[in-house]
């Protein structure tokens, strides 16, 4: 919202060139695994070289892909505002060495699509596994849908890239399927307490969360309108949300952590002022929390305690 930083153009022409750089160096390289992977006979021994863009998605690809797969993300730092990203010339190699490009999609890492076919990289994007179109809301690792259309189409990519160790890449998939499916119990059982309730948020970053838990988006429309476009929300859209806050219509507070600044600070304080409870959560996996399941998990919760208070 207002902490939008552009870095400019210089930084946009030495990445462009370190494409450049990057794409020469990989193909060579690429060319060499290949060629002493088909003479050893054998490709379990080489890891899979997988980067992904934003490590909501990490913790997918490793279970996935086992001991057979290395993994790099390259966006972990909740710190950093997620929509405005833009990536070092390291980041960019670190895309174009690899196999498999795990990226969300849906407009929220362009710098990876782009940095990926640029390389000639086989691309996973989470948003076209699912159907999610261009200029839907981006922060789809919240879906279970999304989940586990991504899932698929990895573990489908997988084994193209290392068709020795298909039906191990089976396994470890039926694993992860279960974990998931553990979490839809969770969801299912919380639902019982949120289903119908109106949250407002500071920024659509729960949207799809909140739906898999049947509650309505109440944000003030003006409100939500100004953030999605990542402009600044009017005085009259703030005081519109501290009104509905304080006329108790919303049940709950969802606050993005990650991007927060003087307004969705005087909205939290108005939140806390009538009562509404807050759940808080950011956009990038906190490192306290070792997969994205168990993530999504404990966030189910903290929305069912809400919905209880
Ligand atoms: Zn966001």
């Amino acid at each position: 919202m207002s902490r939008v930083v552009r870095t400019g153009a210089a930084l946009g022409i030495s990445a462009a060139l370190m494409f450049a750089a990057a794409c020469g160096t990989s193909s060579a390289t690429d060319a060499a695994s290949t060629s002493s992977k088909a003479s050893a006979g054998s490709t379990s021994a080489e890891q899979v070289n997988v980067a992904v863009s934003v490590n909501q998605w990490k913790s997918l690809a490793e279970q996935i892909g086992g001991d057979k797969v290395s993994v790099s993300a390259i966006l972990s730092n909740q710190n950093v505002e997620a929509h405005d990203f833009e990536p070092q010339p390291s980041d960019v190699a670190k895309i174009s060495k690899a196999k498999i490009v795990v990226a969300n999609g849906a407009d929220y890492d362009p710098w990876a699509t782009k940095a990926a076919a640029n390389a000639n990289v086989t691309v996973v994007n989470a948003a076209d596994a699912a159907g999610i179109k261009e200029g839907a809301n981006p922060h789809i690792w919240f879906s279970a849908e999304v989940r586990k259309a991504t899932a698929k189409s990895y573990v489908e990519q997988l084994k193209k890239v290392d068709a020795a160790d298909a039906d191990y890449f089976d396994a470890q998939y039926k694993k992860w399927e279960q974990s998931e499916s553990k979490l839809e119990d969770a969801i299912t059982e919380a639902k019982k307490t949120t289903k119908g309730l109106a949250y407002a948020a500071t920024e659509s970053v729960a949207y799809y969360l909140a739906e898999d838990l049947g509650m309505k988006d109440a944000t003030p429309t003006g409100y939500a309108q100004a953030t999605t476009n990542e402009s600044e929300p009017s005085p009259g859209d703030i005081s519109a949300f501290q009104k509905q806050l304080a006329a108790g219509s919303i049940d709950m507070l969802v606050l993005n952590e990650q991007e927060t600044n003087s307004t969705t600070d005087m909205i939290s304080k108005s939140a806390e002022k009538a009562g509404v409870p807050i759940v808080r959560l950011t956009e990038s996996m906190p490192e306290d929390y070792t997969d994205l399941t168990a993530w999504v998990e404990a966030l189910v919760s903290d929305f069912s305690d809400a919905a209880q208070k």
